[in-house]
């Protein structure tokens, strides 16, 4: 069995936003999870693949209880999927012990991810520092491969994005869709179609989906280069899964835990079974 559990849900803004008195983050800052939302990260149990590492990952490890990370695996280069990087050495340092009694961890990179962390954000640099003093092995994943970590298949596939990727987890003929971010053009292939759980980032609100009000102008840039929730639901539409749910859910965007339960139940009155994740949520498949 694959279970699915949301580390954080946020997108590159976390909810409550440091110095943010909107509504939501004023109700997150009390209330705390659901209404909050930390950096983007899923933690697949069975193989216990850790995708993504925002700045919030070693928090995040801590309140799931987590105690074993087998693997590690990167969507793409973004900061807020890599600047907690530094949770490869938490996770196995020791400096109590001679000599030393921590572990390595395997880390993956799709093509492109290696090309990139190469280019960006010192990434390459840092990864190089932590495999030597012992704390990662990294390793590319070359386009069209797969690995295999315990009894799940993992095949990342890029998105019309191309410096970004997607993961297929396979267990026994059972399948999860999870792509962690940046959907922008993206026509479902046909592989996708059908997967038993599929996670898609929930990409930015131009209208509201209650009310059909715009909330951003039509000629704002974010348009270009981001995919918009009613894109988003077109994708859905496409793949068809047993279940979706929509997580890298921003801030910025101006929704509360609340707000969204409202918006999935009215989807649902149409007929568009989705779901929003919120920190802590864990889903079983298989
Ligand atoms: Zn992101
Ligand atoms: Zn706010």
């Amino acid at each position: 069995m694959m279970r699915i559990e949301f580390l954080g849900t946020a997108g590159a803004t976390t909810t409550p936003r440091p110095g943010c008195q909107c509504r939501v983050c004023v109700q997150a800052r009390q209330r705390g999870v659901p209404y909050s939302r930390s950096g983007p990260g899923i933690f697949v149990h069975g193989p216990d693949v850790l995708i993504d590492t925002s700045e919030d990952i070693i928090q995040q490890l801590n309140r799931a209880g987590i105690t074993r990370v087998a693997a590690g695996l990167y969507s793409h280069w973004h900061p807020d999927h890599t600047m907690g990087r530094r949770v490869w050495e938490l996770l196995n340092v020791d400096f109590r012990h001679w000599p030393p009694t921590g572990g390595t961890t395997d880390v993956y990179l799709p093509e492109q991810v290696a090309a990139d962390f190469g280019r960006w954000l010192g990434l390459q640099a840092h990864f190089d520092f932590l495999s030597q003093q012992g704390y990662t092995r990294v390793h590319t994943i070359p386009d069209g491969e797969t690995i295999t970590l315990g009894e799940v298949c993992i095949r990342p596939f890029r998105l019309a994005a191309s410096y970004v990727y997607a993961f297929i987890f396979e267990e026994r003929g059972r399948r999860v869709l999870i792509a962690p971010d940046e959907l922008v053009g993206w026509e479902p292939p046909e592989f996708t179609r059908g997967v038993d759980l599929a996670i898609l980032p929930m990409g930015v609100v131009e209208h509201d989906p209650l009310s059909g009000g715009r909330r951003i102008p039509a000629d704002h840039p974010v348009l270009e280069i981001e995919a918009t929730f009613a894109q988003t639901l077109a994708m859905l539409e496409a793949i068809a899964p047993e279940r979706a749910i929509l997580t890298h859910i921003e801030e910025q965007d101006g929704y509360s835990h609340d707000d969204l339960v409202e918006i999935a139940a009215a989807l649902r009155a149409q007929g568009r079974q989705v779901e929003f994740a919120y920190d802590t949520l864990s889903v079983d498949v298989g």
